[in-house]
Formats: C-alpha cells, sequence, structure tokens
C-alpha cells in the first residue's frame, strides 16, 4: 500500500511583519527522496507566498500577525520589539490537515534556531489530531540545539543530514503555488576551517564533500526548461577546493551557454580567489560578489580565528574591478562588490564597528551589515554563555540585537543598520552627516 507522507514547512515568529524568506530546501529534498521510494506526498507549506524575488521588490501577500513583544540587548534602558507570526495562521492549517487523507508519517522541516517555536507549535498541533501518527522534525534547528527540540515532542528528532536526500534536486513541484522565480541550489558541504561565530562544521561537518557536476548541470538545465534562469548557489564555502571543483561546474555553465543569473550570497573567502576564478564568475553570470569580512578589527579576527588582512581585500577588489564589478552608491545587486560586517557581537565596540565601514568604503565597496545572533554549537556561544544563561533561543534572534548594551546600544545598531548597510560614502558623505546622533558623530570623529 502507497504511505502517505505529510511534510510541513512552520510558520515563523520575527520582528519584521514583512519579511520575506528562502523556500525550504531540505524539506523538498526530503520529498524528492521519498517520492523516489514510492511514497504519496503532501505539502503544507506555511510560508506560501512569501518567498522572496532575489534583488526584486515583490507584492508581499499577508504581513504578519501581531504575536508578542520580546525584549531587545541587554543594557539598563528596557527597549522590546513586537514580534508577528509570520505565514498562514495555524487555525487555517488545522482545517487543512482534516480534510487531507490521514498520513502515516508526518515530517516537520525547521530553519534557524531563533524561529523554534512554530516547529513545537505544529507538532502540538499534529500530534492531538493524530496522536498515533509519528511526526518527524529535522533541519538546522534539531542538529544545533537537538535537546531542546526533544522538547517538541515529536517521536524523532533528527541531528545531521537526512540520509539520501542532501544530493537530489528539491521536489520543487510540492510548492502549490509555483510563485518562486528563483532557484536555490546546493553543490557543497562542510567547511575545513572553525570560525568562532559559525555553526557551518557542525551543521555540514568539516570534510568537504561536492554534489557530481554531473548531477548539477543536470538540476541546473531542469530549472531552465521550466523557465528559471535566477540561480541561488546556497553554499558555506565554495571556494574550497574550487581548481578541482567549482571552476570545473562555471566551465560546464560557460560552455552549455546556460545563460544563468547566478547569486552567490553567502559570499567568498578572499583568500582563495584568484584571477582565472574571477573571469569565470563573470562569464558564467555570476551577478554581484559578497566577501566574507565580518570585521576590520585585528582582536576580533584573532578571536574569530580568521587572521584576515585587508590587504588580502585590497587585492581582490582590485581584480573584481579588472573584471568589471564595482561600487554603485546603494545596493543593486548587479555587479557590485559587498563586504559583510557583523554587528552586535559581545564586547563589540562602536569604534571597532565603524571603524570596520571606513575600511569598507576606502576599498569602493559596499557594507552589507549583519546583525549577530550567537548560534549553539558555536565556540562564541560557548564562550558568551554567561550572557546568554536564562534567555531561549528566540531571544537570542538577530533582530532583538541580542548583546547590545549601555556602551553600544540598541539605537546605535539599529542606525548603523538602518543608515549605512548596503551604501557607499565617500569622506565628504560622512563630513556631511548631520550631528544629530552619537553614530554619527564618534563617525565623523574617526575620519
Ligand atoms: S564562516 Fe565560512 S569559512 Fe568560516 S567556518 Fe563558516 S563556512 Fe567555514
Amino acid at each position: 500500500m502507497t504511505k502517505e507522507i505529510l511534510l510541513i514547512n512552520p510558520p515563523l515568529l520575527d520582528s519584521r511583519p514583512n519579511a520575506n524568506f528562502d523556500y525550504n530546501t531540505g524539506l523538498l529534498k526530503i520529498g524528492a527522496f521519498l517520492k523516489n521510494q514510492g511514497c504519496r506526498v503532501c505539502f503544507f507549506d506555511f510560508l506560501e507566498g512569501m518567498y522572496k524575488y532575489i534583488g526584486e521588490d515583490h507584492p508581499y501577500k499577508e504581513p504578519g500577525r501581531y504575536v508578542d513583544k520580546k525584549r531587545c540587548g541587554m543594557g539598563s534602558k528596557k527597549i522590546f520589539k513586537k514580534r508577528y507570526h509570520i505565514g498562514k495562521p495555524y487555525s487555517f492549517f488545522n482545517t487543512e490537515l482534516k480534510k487531507i487523507k490521514k498520513p502515516d508519517e508526518i515530517y516537520v522541516g525547521s530553519s534557524l534556531t531563533f524561529y523554534w517555536e512554530g516547529v513545537h507549535k505544529v507538532v502540538e498541533i499534529c500530534k492531538k489530531l493524530y496522536p498515533d501518527i509519528p511526526v518527524t522534525i529535522g533541519g538546522i534547528y534539531p542538529t544545533l540545539a537537538p535537546e531542546h527540540a526533544k522538547r517538541s515532542k515529536a517521536d524523532n528528532v533528527i541531528i545531521g543530514q537526512f540520509k539520501g536526500a542532501s544530493d537530489l534536486p528539491p521536489a520543487m513541484e510540492l510548492m502549490k503555488e509555483r510563485e518562486y522565480k528563483y532557484a536555490i541550489i546546493k553543490t557543497t558541504r562542510g567547511c575545513c576551517n572553525n570560525c568562532s561565530y559559525c555553526a557551518v562544521p557542525k551543521v555540514e561537518g568539516k570534510i568537504i564533500t561536492h554534489r557530481p557536476i554531473g548531477d548539477v548541470i543536470a538540476e541546473l538545465q531542469l530549472r531552465v526548461s521550466s523557465g528559471i534562469r535566477k540561480i541561488v548557489f546556497w553554499e558555506s564555502n565554495i571556494l574550497q577546493d574550487a581548481k578541482q571543483y567549482f571552476e570545473k561546474l562555471l566551465d560546464r555553465i560557460i560552455e552549455l551557454e546556460l545563460d544563468l543569473s547566478i547569486q552567490i550570497p553567502e559570499g567568498f573567502d578572499p583568500r582563495l580567489i584568484y584571477p582565472e576564478i574571477i573571469r569565470k564568475l563573470r562569464l558564467s553570470g555570476v551577478s554581484y560578489i559578497g566577501l566574507a569580512l565580518e570585521s576590520s578589527d585585528s582582536n576580533l579576527q584573532h578571536r574569530f580565528h580568521k587572521k584576515l588582512k585587508l590587504s588580502y581585500f585590497e587585492k581582490v577588489v582590485k581584480l573584481f574591478k579588472e573584471e568589471g564589478y564595482f561600487c554603485h552608491k546603494t545596493m543593486r545587486y548587479e555587479n557590485d562588490i559587498w563586504l559583510f560586517v557583523l554587528i552586535g557581537l559581545p564586547e563589540q565596540s562602536l569604534k571597532s564597528i565603524l571603524l570596520t565601514l571606513i575600511d569598507v568604503w576606502k576599498l569602493g565597496c559596499l557594507p552589507v551589515v549583519l546583525p549577530y545572533t550567537p548560534i549553539p554549537g558555536t565556540e562564541e556561544y560557548v564562550n558568551y554563555r554567561h550572557l546568554i544563561k536564562g534567555r531561549d533561543l528566540e531571544e537570542l534572534a538577530p533582530s532583538l540585537m541580542p548583546f547590545a548594551n549601555d556602551e553600544l546600544t540598541v539605537e546605535d545598531l539599529e542606525e548603523i543598520q538602518n543608515n549605512f548597510s548596503k551604501r557607499h560614502f565617500t569622506v565628504k558623505d560622512i563630513k556631511n552627516l548631520p550631528n544629530n546622533s552619537r553614530v554619527t558623530k564618534v563617525l565623523k570623529a574617526l575620519i
């Protein structure tokens, strides 16, 4: 008898009511695997209708509904942010669940650890309606916080990969509305580095594995045949072993003239860049370049175990510019060169952040400011557990600026994110900024 499977992508609680997200590729890969096993798969996606068209404005269909408020930072001034339920309502899910054929097994996906609440609620609803049906949860959240995930009362908690699913193309046909305009593809897993804030080695392992190039090309051709040319390579450290793998993949893309617009949002390690790979990134259609700086503060670089010198960036930015990438005044997702900048780390100072921004602007690049969140299982999480103690995972969401304090305040961090991210400033621009905040005063004093 054909097994009936129900896959569920849970809703999220977020302080941005109009936030949009990427679709859950991991869950759709499990869908592909189970379909290959002969199961009938039904997919309930709470986030259907809310996926982003990367780099484009899009009509947002259903803004989040207010749920509660959570405290931001740990300064003496108490600041709260509203949180919203992002996705279809639980009442709708309950009704739909009663309409479908009773499943034999239920799989609930997850994303980042601070979005755990939706996972628990979905498990609770499923167990209430079908107490005898096994419910399994998997994804990043249970992999990084397994004990916390077990509190959901799911029957099974998958830690790490769902065996057999990782290398399959996601079963996109399970997405009912077909609203996606891009395809997410993952070619590489694992990273041999040990950056103190990063969970990739824990989630994917320290040994690098690659999908066969032929499989990736077949998946690209499948997407192109359905009219999708915007491809997002969602990779952790794509240039590891680039000569043996990624360069060869780019060669095939160029040779086949697939005419893709490729985005690699996680960016590149500047130490692994070389002229030939830049040329091939350009020829294969990579639309913008992100480089992982995080901070130009040597103390932080040391703490991260990265030891990236600005001279690496100077060298590679020059090479990218020679190949036609450059810096617009604001982000255009076309030809830009971005440098990622982490803000709101424990013990990070305002001066350290602003000096990093100045360094990025001097390099002629756009800073992409990323508020920091401590990820369970990372070295930073362990080293700063005394600051985390007593707070649940959702209270560590980056939008709540969990480590803001009286020296580096929530207001400072929000001003930096709202006013300086994805924008280029010259010395003249900085001098012309109004003197109306601590951030601009310190910034002016530093130039
Ligand atoms: S930040 Fe990048 S280089 Fe560092 S461990 Fe994570 S994936 Fe590897």
